[in-house]
């Protein structure tokens, strides 16, 4: 009988292990994660915190779904060396487990950016996991914080001002650039988002960065300029959770584990998915880093039927990003961030919504669709299959 290990309790891990029982009701599937708790969706962290998910949704795995599946379910284990020629893990508990297959779905954990005695504080909050979201709705409600400060305005950064907005906090949003999420938006959509914000009870303070925080929560900025605050959570980005690979041989490429088309690394019996990995941009051809849970899923899923040799392959991934911020719903998709050259730019706008399409040798190659949403389904299939953009007379304003 087969023994597959995997490492990760979250979006990756948990479509590898519900395709692989799905193909598999025979191999031991042990599965191990350095988190204390059941699987949780971190896409819901921030309605959580407001109360608009409950737990019943945050949480998407019971036990039972590791008792039903015969999955053993290892929980606040964490993995601490891989090696490749023996096959074997080892733990922080200092056990070791020996596998034949083995798939790594261990994603990032948040970063923060040096600053001046920030190692001399303690109210400092980052924003990834769920012991994150229960510190800072405790913090909240314990110290009754009235003035809080986020530091980043990419996703997570902006949909947390969101909610701790709505909580009767006063929050001072913090953004090294000069828009928010410029990744996902261009600088129209940013300033429809960055007008309702203005409209919250929020400082927002772009295109600066914090250098040093005194005694007392007094943040300096590289302007010269300062603010006091009671509290402050880091929305400012991730690093890999690869640690536990550097002994092995794992190929690893720009801090992420290399995969192929199966979501197999260069090692025979590893795959891997999720923001750990590097995959492949469809569109760019160039290897990204993952950073969606349906993707993250999905390269657990097609990992787990190639471990089961069905031979499927992952296409690679279009960079999307989907929210509900500051009461506008927006997908961004494809070349968001650089607009290639001899490209056609349409842009439809009315009140209600924003929506801008970037077409180049007659192909959609990427839009923003703020506002109004309902046609996304029917774009991005325009991307995927690379349709003819002659046939969208409806996208000619
Ligand atoms: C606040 C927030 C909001 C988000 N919102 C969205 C959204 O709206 N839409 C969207 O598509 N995506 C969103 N994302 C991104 C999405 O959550 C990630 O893409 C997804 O969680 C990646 O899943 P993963 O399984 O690859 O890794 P992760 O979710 O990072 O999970 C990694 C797992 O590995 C375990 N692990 C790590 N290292 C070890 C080790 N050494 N030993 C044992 N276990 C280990 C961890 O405990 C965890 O179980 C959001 C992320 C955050 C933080």
């Amino acid at each position: 009988m087969k023994k597959i290990v995997v490492i990760g309790s979250s979006a990756a891990s948990i479509g590898f292990l519900t395709k692989l029982r799905q193909l598999d009701s025979k191999s031991k599937i042990i599965c191990i994660s350095k988190s204390k708790h059941l699987p949780y969706n971190k896409c819901l962290l921030a309605d959580y915190i407001a109360q608009t998910a409950n737990e019943d949704r945050v949480f998407f795995k019971d036990l039972n779904f590791f008792k039903k599946n015969n999955i053993e379910l290892f929980l606040d284990t964490k993995v601490i060396n891989l090696n490749t020629t023996k096959n074997l893990i080892s733990l922080e508990n200092k056990k070791q487990i020996k596998f034949d297959l083995l798939f790594i779905g261990t994603g990032t954990s948040p970063t923060i950016p040096q600053i001046k005695n920030i190692e001399n504080l303690k109210h400092i909050f980052t924003f990834q996991t769920i012991d994150d979201a229960w510190a800072i709705s405790d913090f909240i409600k314990n110290k009754k914080v009235k003035n809080a400060t986020i530091v980043g305005t990419g996703l997570t950064g902006i949909e947390l001002a969101d909610t701790l907005s709505c909580l009767n906090i006063k929050i001072n949003l913090i953004g090294k650039y000069k828009q928010i999420m410029p990744n996902q938006l261009d600088k129209n959509a940013a300033a429809i988002i960055e007008k309702l914000i203005s409209k919250r009870n929020i400082n927002f303070i772009k295109n600066t960065v914090v250098t040093e925080i005194k005694k007392g929560y007094k943040l300096f900025f590289d302007n010269k300029k300062n603010i006091q605050t009671n509290m402050m959570i880091f929305a400012t980005g991730n690093k890999t959770n690869i640690d536990f690979l550097q002994k092995s041989k794992i190929k690893i490429q720009d801090d992420a584990i290399l995969t192929n088309e199966y979501m197999q690394t260069n090692i025979k019996n590893i795959y891997a998915g999720g923001d750990v990995c590097l995959v492949k941009d469809i569109l760019t051809k160039e290897y990204v880093r993952s950073s969606t849970w349906p993707d993250a899923t999905k390269q657990g899923m097609i990992a787990a039927s190639n471990i089961k040799d069905k031979k499927e392959i992952y296409q690679g991934i279009i960079q999307t990003t989907c929210s509900h911020i500051f009461g506008k719903t927006f997908i961004s998709c494809g070349s968001i961030a650089q607009t290639p050259k001899n490209c056609k730019i349409i842009i439809k706008k009315d009140q209600d919504f924003y929506h801008k399409f970037l077409i180049k040798d007659d192909k959609l190659i990427g839009f923003i669709l703020l506002g109004k949403i309902n046609q996304v389904g029917f774009f991005k299939k325009m991307i995927l299959e690379k349709l003819s953009c002659k046939s969208l007379s409806n996208l000619e304003s």
